[in-house]
């Protein structure tokens, strides 16, 4: 079987650029998002590292070869960013700067004149660790992902598996090497990314419409002001929690807040620097509480937290934390943050009504404010 490299490398140049295509107008624009974005990106990285090659064998050679090792590299990262986006975080730093310029430099320094593997090693190797790390974080996304993900999961691991051997081939023989020529080839590389690229764009509609409905699911959930849980995903989360019994052995703490004279805030300092307070309140509360404990903003200045398996002391030592945080916060020139006070409410075995604990912690605030303000009463529980 003869593979002729550069028919092949013109099929997947025109085969790339009609995705590019494809993918902005028809997924990026869409929805806008990042997953389709970044797989715009990783296309035009991938032709325009390809395109380099095509001076190889010219004066350009110097610099073209080394250029475009870094390219199609960066095309990987940019892959990796995109899988990584399903769950809304980027990939390190390192992985745009640190991994094209090290292909870069090993390149340059290996004799890119008359070298056409120019730093091979450290190319291959950058290309099935960036891949391999895309396929790697498609197979850990929560199980509630859609299902094609999957094949996508595989194809990205079946190709980095094998830049993996090509890797091993270049190390053992050098590129002149039969087993590298003929097994590992350019043809046969450009055939498996062909393959990825037609499952990526099986699978782009999906994911990006579900990376979209889900970014619109945490906005809907989330409090603008603070970034917090807004009341009713608090309500519908903590339902959840208190049925789920398993979580902490059904015990816990319900913590309700309320900033002290906050209403004098507004009117001395304005009503700017009164959502500063809150969103500096929220910040504490953020900062205090673990990331499996349930925070939201009640009301206007009332804020709910939910502790699985704390108990009434833990949840006092909570609120006394979260006021010290507050105390110590930046605040506008000349203004005092207000104190808060709280309610505490704890639940065992017997409830799982939150608008019950909410009701019997609001009672223990109100008696918090009577007695003085800036500091927590508890309820005499809910049963
Ligand atoms: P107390 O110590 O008894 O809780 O007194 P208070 O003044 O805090 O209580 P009150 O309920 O009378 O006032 C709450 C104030 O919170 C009134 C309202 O204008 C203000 N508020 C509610 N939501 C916001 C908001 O989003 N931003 C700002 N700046 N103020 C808000
Ligand atoms: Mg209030
Ligand atoms: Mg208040």
């Amino acid at each position: 079987m003869v593979l002729d490299t550069a028919t092949l490398r013109i099929a997947f140049g025109l085969m790339a650029l009609v995705l590019v295509v494809l993918f902005y107008f028809a997924a990026y624009r869409l929805t806008r998002s990042p997953y389709s974005a970044w797989w715009c990106g990783a296309l035009l990285f991938f032709l325009s590292g390809a395109g380099c090659y095509l001076l190889d064998g010219t004066a350009h050679q110097v610099w073209a070869n080394p250029v475009g090792n870094a390219l199609l590299v960066h095309g990987g990262v940019a892959v990796w960013a995109g899988a990584r986006s399903l769950r809304t975080v980027r990939p390190p730093k390192w992985a745009f700067t640190g991994v094209p310029l090290v292909t870069l430099v090993a390149s340059l320094l290996d004799h890119p004149a008359t070298n056409t593997w120019s730093g091979g090693p450290v190319f291959l190797a950058a290309m099935s660790l960036t891949i391999g790390l895309a396929s790697r974080e498609l197979w850990r996304l929560e199980p509630g992902y859609s299902r094609v993900r999957i094949p996508l999961a595989m194809a990205a691991g079946g190709l980095s598996v094998f830049y993996f051997f090509r890797w091993l081939a270049f190390l053992a023989e050098g590129p002149e090497g039969r087993i590298f020529v003929t097994i590992f080839g350019s043809a046969v590389t450009t055939l498996l990314t062909m393959v990825l690229l037609v499952v990526v764009s099986f699978s782009m509609a999906a994911l990006s419409t579900e990376q979209q409905t889900r970014a619109l699911r945490v906005v809907a959930s989330r409090d603008d002001l603070t970034g917090l849980l807004n009341r009713k995903a608090f309500l519908d989360l903590a339902g959840e929690q208190l049925a789920d019994r398993s979580i902490t052995g059904g015990s816990g703490a319900l913590i309700l807040a309320d900033l002290d004279h906050f209403k004098t805030v507004n009117d001395t300092y304005g009503h700017a620097a009164g959502d500063l307070a809150l969103q500096a309140f929220a910040d504490a509360c953020a900062a205090t509480v673990r990331s499996t404990d349930l925070t939201g903003r009640y009301g206007g200045e009332e804020f709910v937290i939910l502790v699985p398996g704390a108990s009434a002391e833990r949840a006092e030592t909570i609120a006394g934390e979260i006021s010290r945080r507050m105390a110590g916060a930046v605040a506008p020139a000349g203004m005092e943050m207000p104190t808060a006070s709280y309610g505490i409410s704890t639940y065992d075995g017997g409830t799982s009504d939150v608008e019950e604990l909410i009701a019997a912690a609001d009672a223990a605030l109100y008696r918090a404010k009577s007695l003085g303000r800036n500091r927590a009463a508890r309820s005499d529980g809910v049963h």
